[in-house]
């Protein structure tokens, strides 16, 4: 019962600890320490694979050569020319062409684009995200659109996901590498669902409920080639079959640079290739689900919990170890290989928290059964001590008793007084042994309890009639407040053994002159029979102490009565095997009473009956 009182106790520990660590992951300052991790992480995968993209990059030279961004429409014009040469697969446009410029020059363009097989054209937010920036007219039709929007992270800019989907002025446009992708595999229209979106026979996962938020697989820096728009000529084969993003990567040209988990600076038309990249490969990155976290973190409160419980010491310091290096690196490490992206501060916290807890609650709780069985043991001692000593007087007066009678003759009353005298002392002595064995057998549940109906009021009158003599010693007034009804199932002896014993304490912790009040109600089936007293009475913390075996508190030891500490522990175990139980109030220096409630029974036993039990 002990135990698994401690057990629950422990576990209500480790779930505090579960609660408070999943708190401080889901806190929103976690966020600025999960996404540096998430950093972390992808660069230590440092995953490289070939590459079906290429970037075209209109870069420093190649304005410098076009005479710039005024001649952009003219450069790539050129560009497209060039590279239909080498024969792409698709060629995504990230370069905007909202306005008309010179009808010369758009002309131009427009005959390249016609002539580009598989072209995505760029849209962009406009007007605070509140309408699209279509490519002019004439170029319009020319391929279908995707969105060329990207955005860093709100807390540290650095841009780690792009939205597959995103809608303006009512109109939904997709991320241009998605269309990319979709015509790189000649595919119809995404099929979407809750939870994902499939392009051909790739089924991206990016659920609607998260705006479709893709986080995007990085490759190393390098990875994925990029040539510059002038030198296409050079490179065809590396641009044969493969889908061009082609894009301003100049610095002081280019609107839109981003900072990669990479910690480089670089410019949106690579960050579309890069999620291009991801979604070719199928190599997703997901977001842990809440369940998978919190079966994560409630392991890893488990983990630690069983080290504490079954490991003393060192051996749980050490065994404690892998559990921590799990929470810090392999687990973060492991889910992040197979694609889930867990939190970072979330299991942390709640290792280090549920081991803290842990370790904490076993050193106090192995003190504790530490300090209280050294003071059970030292007051088993003194009860033996007592009961020696109290065994001594009986046996004294039984031993000089006998030896009077052999030794001399004496008159037959003299014999008969301490033939009555033996009788008696030997009695008391039986008493003594008979309580000591009680308690063990009753603490154990070997004592049989007998199932006799019995009337209250009987009960109450034999116990008040016992205990009279030494109230009166004390002078004090054993009085009965109510009368007594109902009746008892049980067994007689021991109950009034119960009710005896709290009379006898009433009695024994009070000072002369005072009064003792017994009073009895039948109330919902229940018999409160409760005994109060004006006596020296005891604290709450004391109240809890005083039906552990032994226990006694200081006003009782000061008060010079002798005692044990055991009967009301005898007292507890009895009222509870016949499945009631005890209260207790008391005020000290004002007086205690205690109640026993116990199952009452309304019908009175008959007289049959109860001698048929008795038998
Ligand atoms: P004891 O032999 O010491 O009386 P008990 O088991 O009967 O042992 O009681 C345990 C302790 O509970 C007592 O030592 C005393 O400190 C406290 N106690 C019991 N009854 C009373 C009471 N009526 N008033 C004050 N203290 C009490």
């Amino acid at each position: 019962m002990g135990n698994r009182l401690q057990i629950a106790k422990y576990a209500g520990v480790l779930a505090i600890c579960l609660a408070l660590g999943l708190f401080a992951g889901f806190n929103p300052l976690a966020v600025r320490i999960d996404s540096p991790a998430y950093d972390v992480l992808l660069r230590m995968q440092a995953d490289t694979w070939t590459p079906q993209s290429v970037v075209v990059a209109i870069d420093g030279p190649t304005l410098g050569a076009g005479h710039g961004m005024r001649n952009i429409r003219t450069i790539l014009a050129q560009t497209l020319e060039e590279l239909a040469l080498a024969q792409p697969k698709a060629v995504a446009l990230d370069v905007t062409l909202h306005d008309d410029v010179d009808p010369a020059e758009d002309a131009k363009l427009e005959a390249s684009l016609r002539a580009t097989r598989n072209l995505i054209l760029p849209c962009q937010l406009a007007d605070q995200n509140t309408k699209w920036e279509d490519p002019a007219p004439r170029f319009r039709s020319l391929g279908p659109l995707g969105h060329v929007h990207t955005e860093g992270d709100r807390l540290d800019g650095v841009s780690r996901q792009i939205m597959l989907e995103q809608v303006a002025g009512g109109q939904r446009r997709w991320a241009l590498s998605m269309e990319a992708l979709r015509l790189t595999l000649g595919a119809g229209n995404p099929e979407e669902s809750p939870d994902d979106v499939t392009v051909g026979n790739i089924r991206i996962p990016a659920s609607r409920q998260n705006g479709r938020t893709l986080l995007v697989h990085y490759l190393q820096p390098g990875t994925i080639p990029a040539i510059s728009a002038l030198e296409i000529g050079s490179h065809r084969d590396e641009l044969r079959g493969k889908t061009v993003f082609i894009g301003v990567t100049d610095f002081t040209a280019a609107s839109d640079r981003l900072v990669s988990p990479y910690g480089v600076n670089f410019a949106g038309v690579e960050m579309n290739a890069q999620a291009f990249e991801t979604m070719a490969q199928g190599r997703f990155l997901v977001p842990a689900s809440n369940i998978t976290t919190l079966l994560v973190c409630v392991s890893l409160a488990i983990a630690a919990g069983m080290i504490f419980w079954l490991l003393a010491g060192w051996r749980a310091y050490v065994a404690i170890v892998p559990v921590l290096a799990a929470a810090h690196y392999f687990l973060a490490v492991q889910f992040f290989a197979r694609g889930i992206v867990l939190p970072y501060v979330a299991p942390v916290a709640v290792a280090w928290l549920s081991s803290i807890g842990a370790a904490t609650y076993r050193h106090f709780m192995v003190r504790g059964q530490l300090r209280r069985s050294e003071s059970e043991k030292s007051r088993y001692q003194q009860a033996i001590h007592w009961a020696a000593h109290e065994m001594r007087t009986p046996l004294t007066a039984i031993q000089g008793s006998s030896e009077l009678m052999t030794r001399y003759s004496l008159p037959d009353a003299k014999r008969s007084e301490l033939t009555e005298m033996i009788n008696s002392e030997s009695k008391r002595l039986a008493r003594i042994i008979s309580t000591f064995l009680d308690v063990e057998r009753l603490a154990d549940g070997q004592m049989e309890l007998k199932q006799e109906p019995l009337a209250a009021a009987g009960l109450v009158e034999t116990c008040m009639g016992r205990a009279k003599a030494l109230a009166e010693r004390k002078h004090i007034g054993m009085i009965l407040d109510s009368a007594v009804e109902g009746t008892l199932l049980g067994d007689r002896e021991l109950l009034e053994y119960a009710l005896y014993n709290l009379l006898t304490n009433a009695v024994k912790y009070s000072p002369a002159d005072t009064e003792v009040h017994v009073y009895s109600e039948l109330r919902d089936g229940e018999l409160r029979l409760a005994v109060r007293d004006q006596g020296i009475g005891m604290d709450a913390k004391e109240i809890k102490s005083i039906f552990q075996k032994f226990y006694r508190t200081k006003r009782a030891e000061a008060s010079g009565e002798v005692g044990t500490g055991i009967g009301l522990s005898i007292v507890e175990q009895i009222v509870f095997r016949h499945g009631g139980r005890i209260e207790v109030t008391s005020t000290p220096g004002k007086g205690s009473c205690f109640t026993m409630i116990m199952k009452a029974h309304v019908t009175a036993p008959t007289n049959a009956e109860t001698a048929d039990r008795r038998r």
